[in-house]
């Protein structure tokens, strides 16, 4: 298999699996259970947070563990909405995560919420004056705003963003779920409030993640029970997945300054030398090194990645969670694609472990699979 889908999720560190596996063996203690071997399961714990840290540029003492991306984005979001309950606005962006949208839509439809989404140019940029612009002070109780899009890799000025937050005392959150482990971090030199990562977008295991939780910004728990995670988030904590998430975090910083977008840049050279009329979702703004969008006149998403996974070769037709629904994406949409053009584009998302002779095999496949699909199409539309 050729593993091109790495923003939907990662392949596990092979360091990280090792040292995952004496926690779901023989080392199975609670760590709350006051016991000796406790101590050193908690002392596991504290090992990864600050590996984690590191990743960041944080704190230790700022990571609370959670089950996921999403579950840190929600209690980012119900932390905000618990601080300030007479505030009953927000801003966001229409390109962020459902994490992110379908909290703030239920809010906005069951709690009188009014709900702010920001726009974006062509290329996938976000206008701060814009954002300046709609804070109504007094009122606004949070911005929240991605750091890295899933689907372009489209990366937004976050620390000036949160700057202006900051200004009008505002509580600024941050979905830094596909920046984390990608490009350098360094939370506690911005005024960034709340952060969500996922382990497993950085080849850590699933269900696991954490929400950086800036030490001077009050906080309000999504979940209340045993005091865990000092009384931040309740529940016996999930160590193995703890602990792999860690190991893989020391890994993703070690690798932070590996030219990961070598693979990227190659593949999008060599696929424009092949299907010249292709254009790349994004190529203006600073991207991920990762992450490529393009769009494949004449083609179908759908149909090209069938055609690439009878090869063996994994790519995504857009955000993994858009994947199988038949309306458009909307980052794509609010990029200004019409929706014949957002079903013409494929992402395909690189990390550490791929090779260029993995992508060589990707763009012979492409290649001709956009041919194939070109010969069935163009007669039909003429
Ligand atoms: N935020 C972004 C930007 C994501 O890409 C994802 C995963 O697709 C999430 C949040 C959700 O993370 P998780 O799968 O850990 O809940």
């Amino acid at each position: 298999m050729i593993y091109l889908d790495n923003n939907a999720t990662t392949p596990l560190e092979p360091n990280a699996l090792e040292a995952m596996l004496p926690w779901l063996n023989e080392r199975f203690v609670n760590p709350s259970s006051g016991s000796r071997e406790a101590r050193s399961v908690r002392g596991a714990l504290d090992q990864s947070r600050e590996q984690l840290a590191r990743l960041l540029g944080c704190e230790p003492g700022e990571i609370v563990y959670t089950s996921g991306g999403t579950e840190a984005d929600n209690t980012a979001i119900f932390s905000a909405t618990e601080i300030y309950p007479a505030r009953r606005h927000i801003i966001t962006s229409v390109t962020e995560h459902d994490a992110v949208l379908k909290y703030l839509g239920w809010l906005e439809s069951t709690r009188g919420y009014e709900i702010t989404r920001l726009g974006v140019d062509e290329s996938g940029d976000l206008d701060l004056h814009e954002l300046a612009h709609r804070i109504r002070p007094n009122e606004t109780a949070l911005i929240s705003l991605m750091w890295a899009n899933n689907e372009t890799g489209v990366v937004w000025p976050i620390a000036d963003a949160a700057e202006i937050a900051a200004q009008h005392d505002i509580l600024f959150h941050s979905d830094i779920v596909q920046a984390a482990g990608k490009i350098p971090l360094q939370l506690g030199e911005t005024k960034v409030h709340y952060a969500a990562i996922s382990g497993h977008k950085f080849h850590g295991p699933k269900g696991i993640g954490a929400l950086y939780v800036n030490r001077h910004v009050p906080f309000h728990p999504l979940l209340h029970g045993g005091g865990q995670e000092r009384d931040r988030r309740a529940g016996t904590e999930n160590v193995a997945a703890i602990v792999g998430m860690g190991v893989a975090a020391e890994h993703a910083w070690q690798h932070l300054s590996a030219p990961t977008h070598t693979l990227r840049d190659y593949f999008e050279s060599e696929l424009r030398r092949r299907i010249p009329d292709i254009t790349v979702n994004g190529l203006s703004a600073t991207r991920t090194p990762n992450t490529s969008n393009v769009r494949i006149p004449g083609t179908q998403a759908e149909g090209l990645m069938i055609l690439l996974e009878q090869k063996g070769i994994h790519v995504s037709a857009g955000s993994a969670c858009h994947t199988g629904a038949l309306h458009p994406s909307p980052v794509l949409a609010a990029m200004g694609l019409s929706s014949e053009q957002a079903r013409e584009c494929l992402r395909v998302s690189f990390s550490r472990f791929n090779t260029q002779a993995e992508v060589d095999i990707l763009l012979d496949a492409l290649e001709a699979a956009t041919r194939k699909m070109r010969q069935i199409f163009q007669p039909l539309e003429k």
